[in-house]
């Protein structure tokens, strides 16, 4: 129940369990065709560059980067949290003119700081991140698109924790580049990182394209300026998973059948529901942890649906706890980067474990653990929370079993 990685749906690791298959196999072409079309739904994208890069979330992010970022290029990156710093990271590595605009942790930008930024610094390419684990907050992107292309800026962004948990729209929010992993919302392992990318994203980077020896045929593209990176030259991992089917890396094909089955969950589920899930579970979450008498972190009006932090009482170590929580009930919390270290917990409900059984699990260990560890916590108080705002939520199940089962399992948590 940390930020991420989470257990993954036992779905995608049958999926990851079959027999491999050739690189040209039929079996083999169809399934990646078949994972863009996919993808396509879960992205909400018409882009036909929809696929996969080789790696964990941030082989998407240095591909993006690489590929689209000639040396010399202004990018302007907004960082509200670690994830804003390593996007302005792989730009330095790229050779960009960074500029930096910053916002405190716990808040996000208004589209009028950004526009105002992009105005200021004339980048060729903004980069943000979507939702950014670190701090729990999500970005609002949707009147960005507007402003990019009232400006001439590529738009890139980095949905890794965000996407499937949290309202996204690739098309209709005028994103030009995004990319995304398998280990947060879309309950998979990392290793893979869904990609897509618009008619102009993929003619910038086309316009870059070069061809390696050994498969190249008599006038294809060579330069004398490559992208830097072969393995991460998009140009031509087009190539390799468009219609040409030209040669370029293996596709790991174990993460293909993952990444795969990842998106089948989710369109089988539908993706509209699946945001749907992690609100109401992530909002159970926060409810149950405020009603164990913690604080929330950050400003709640921009919190994603799919992880929660917050603040470790005076007087608790948080190392402790989560030490006990994983020892003694085998669930795994969240610790905190950079500013945050040492002061918050983060929390997560996400993917597989976007569940009610989760919450109110994890709520009631937390309670005995906080509790031991000597923080003054009503019996109860934490699971019957969560209940209360199920049963807010709809006239459903869970809302006919609330009465009665809240105070019976608050008295029988009760030390
Ligand atoms: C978790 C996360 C990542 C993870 O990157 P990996 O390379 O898969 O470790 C990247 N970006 C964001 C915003 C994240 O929350």
């Amino acid at each position: 129940m940390g930020p991420g990685p989470i257990n993954a749906d036992p779905r995608v690791l049958r999926a990851m369990s079959a027999q491999l298959v050739g690189q040209y196999d039929p079996a083999m072409t169809a399934y990646m065709t078949e994972t863009m079309g996919l993808y396509r739904q879960v992205f909400k994208t018409q882009n036909e560059q929809t696929l996969l890069i080789d790696g964990t979330s941030r082989a998407g992010i240095e591909a993006a980067m690489v590929s689209m970022i000639e040396p010399g290029d202004r990018v302007l990156v907004p960082v509200f949290g670690r994830f804003g710093h390593l996007l302005r990271e792989i730009a330095e590595r790229c050779g960009a003119e960074v500029h930096v605009i910053e916002a405190e942790w716990g808040t996000v930008f208004t589209p009028e700081q950004i526009e105002a930024a992009i105005i200021q610094t004339q980048p060729k390419i903004l980069a943000v991140v979507h939702g950014d684990t670190s701090t729990t907050m999500a970005q609002p992107l949707d009147e960005l698109g507007a402003i990019c292309r009232a400006h001439d800026v590529i738009f890139y962004t980095d949905v890794t924790a965000s996407l499937a948990g949290n309202t996204f729209e690739a098309d209709a929010w005028g994103l030009d580049a995004v990319t995304a992993g398998l280990q947060k919302c879309l309950a998979g392992p990392s290793g893979s990182a869904p990609a897509t990318f618009s008619a102009k994203a993929v003619d910038l980077v086309n316009s870059r394209k070069s061809i390696e020896a050994g498969i190249r045929s008599e006038g294809d593209e060579v330069t004398a300026t490559p992208i830097r990176s072969n393995y991460f030259d998009l140009a031509m991992i087009f190539d390799y998973w468009g219609v040409k089917r030209l040669n370029h890396h293996t596709e790991a094909t174990t993460m293909l059948y993952g990444s795969r089955e990842c998106a089948r969950l989710l369109v089988e589920e539908g993706i509209d529901e699946a945001v749907e899930r992690h609100r109401m579970h992530g909002g159970a979450m926060l409810e149950g942890l405020r009603g164990l008498g913690l604080t929330i972190f950050g400003d709640e009006s921009h919190k994603m649906n799919n992880v929660t932090a917050v603040f470790i009482p005076d007087g608790v170590s948080g190392d402790a706890v989560r030490g006990e929580l994983l020892d003694d009930f085998g669930i795994e919390i969240g610790t905190s980067f950079g500013p945050l270290h040492g002061k918050v917990w983060r929390i997560g409900t996400m993917g597989y474990n976007a569940r009610k059984d989760t919450v109110l699990t994890t709520l009631s260990a937390l309670e005995q653990v906080l509790r031991r560890a000597g923080a003054n916590v009503v019996g109860g108080s934490g699971v019957r929370a969560a209940y209360d705002f199920y049963a807010s939520e709809s006239g459903g199940p869970v809302a006919a079993a609330t009465p009665e089962v809240a105070p019976a399992l608050a008295e029988s948590l009760a030390l």
